[in-house]
């Protein structure tokens, strides 16, 4: 029982990539966030992949966009969080906190992480060690806290810190660069993030994709889910939204 993740980067102003999980024997496989249906549609084809589930994190448009398209006139199951039912109703399969999803005999972990947006949920993959995690965590970063309170953010990501440190952890856009420049004003002294910095520079010089990171170099370079307490989250979050 093999599994491979293949990356779509979808080259729009948000730096969007396209997770696709792909069970190898029999070519199926899953999109998660698919913001554009013609970018999936082409991977597939040329790849010869059967889509054959969606998995959604959150609401927002940039990850959801492509899935009315991709399930019209399919029998393909989309899941997504229930809290956030109203806003994508074309979810078939409704997940909440400590649901599953089994896919080819493997099974998936549903955790809720609100704060990003209320509803946000994220899928742990324990026996490949695989996060999809959306808008929460990012390489060096996390996402801004659009609905929920710090609170409930910097709850989200203490508890994504606590999966395995070898989880190979999948967010949604390249933001990496950015949140390394942000990470080195907030720790100047952490020879950890200096190092990161230089390695996600040469990578984006070359245009490669910096993910996946694991959750033990966010726990070495990621100010977010290293700080001590909501107060400092906060702190941290409120002087990157200006940064
Ligand atoms: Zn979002």
């Amino acid at each position: 029982m093999t599994f491979k993740i293949h990356c779509i980067d979808v080259k729009n102003a948000l730096q969007n990539y396209i997770w696709l999980l792909e069970h190898e024997s029999s070519h199926d496989v899953i999109a998660v966030d698919p913001t554009e249906a013609d970018l999936v549609e082409q991977y597939c084809q040329e790849h010869q992949l059967n889509l054959t589930q969606i998995w959604l994190t959150h609401w927002h448009k940039d990850h959801i966009g492509g899935v009315p398209a991709l399930i019209a006139g399919r029998n393909i199951p989309v899941y997504g969080p229930r809290d956030e039912l109203s806003k994508i109703p074309f979810i078939t399969h409704p997940l909440a906190d400590e649901g599953h999803v089994e896919f080819h005999g493997l099974n998936i972990d549903i955790i809720a992480v609100p704060g990003h947006t209320l509803g946000h949920i994220v899928y742990f993959i324990d026996a490949l060690d695989v996060l999809f995690c959306g808008d929460t965590l990012f390489a060096m970063g996390c996402g801004r806290v659009f609905e929920g309170t710090h609170q409930q953010m910097f709850s989200s990501l203490t508890s994504l810190a606590a999966l395995p440190p070898r989880t190979k952890v999948y967010c949604t856009h390249e933001y990496t660069l950015s949140n390394a420049q942000f990470a080195l004003q907030a720790e100047p002294h952490n020879k950890a993030i200096q190092e990161r910095f230089e390695h996600v520079e040469a990578q984006r010089m070359l245009g490669q994709c910096t993910l996946p990171s694991t959750i033990e170099l966010e726990l070495e370079t990621n100010p977010f889910i290293r700080a001590e307490n909501t107060a400092e989250f906060q702190r941290l979050r409120e002087m990157k939204d200006n940064f």
